[in-house]
C-alpha cells in the first residue's frame, strides 16, 4: 500500500502584509522589538489591547517556521502577554494562532494573537471591524508603559 501523499503548503509570499509592516512599507502601532521578533496592535481588534506577535524570519505559519524563531517568538509573547495583562488589568488572556484558510488564517505571516479578557466579557468577532486609529495608539502606548520602554 502506497504512503498517503504529503499535503503541499503554498510558499511564503513576501508582499503579505505583515511582511510590508516588517520592511516599513505600511505603518504599524508598534509595542515592542528586537532582532527576532515584532508586536504590534492588531486593527481589527477581538477585544481592547488585541495585540500581534510575529518573527522577523519569512515563516506562512507554525508548520515551515524555524525552530529557533518560534522559540524567539514564544518569549517575545509571554513578554508582551505579561505587559498586556498588566495595561489593560485582564482577569485573563486569550492566546492564539491560525494555520492556513482551513485553519482561520488570512494572512500568510506567522503571528500570535494575544487578546486580554475580563471575566463575563465575550471575545468580538474575528475581523470584525476597523478600530480607530487614535484609540489603538493609545493602547499601544500603555502596552509599551507596561513593557518599561
Ligand atoms: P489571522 O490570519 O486570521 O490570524 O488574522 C490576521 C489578523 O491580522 C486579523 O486579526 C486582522 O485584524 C489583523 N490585521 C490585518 N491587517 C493588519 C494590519 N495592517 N495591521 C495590524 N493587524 C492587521
Amino acid at each position: 500500500m502506497s504512503a498517503p501523499a504529503e499535503p503541499t503548503m503554498p510558499a511564503y509570499d513576501p508582499n503579505n502584509i505583515f511582511a510590508k509592516i516588517l520592511r516599513g512599507e505600511i505603518p504599524a502601532h508598534t509595542v515592542y522589538e528586537d532582532a527576532e521578533t515584532l508586536a504590534f496592535m492588531d486593527v481589527m481588534p477581538q477585544g481592547e489591547g488585541h495585540t500581534l506577535v510575529i518573527p522577523k524570519a519569512p515563516a506562512r505559519g507554525l508548520l515551515d517556521a524555524e525552530p529557533a524563531s518560534l522559540a524567539a517568538l514564544a518569549a517575545t509573547v509571554q513578554r508582551v502577554a505579561r505587559a498586556v495583562k498588566a495595561a489593560f488589568a485582564a482577569d485573563g488572556l486569550t492566546v492564539f494562532q491560525y494555520n492556513e484558510p482551513a485553519g482561520g488564517q488570512t494572512v500568510f505571516h506567522l503571528h500570535v494573537h494575544i487578546v486580554p479578557r475580563h471575566e463575563g466579557v465575550p471575545l468580538r468577532r474575528h475581523e470584525g471591524g476597523m478600530a480607530d486609529p487614535a484609540l489603538l495608539a493609545g493602547h499601544a502606548d500603555r502596552i509599551r508603559a507596561a513593557l518599561g520602554a
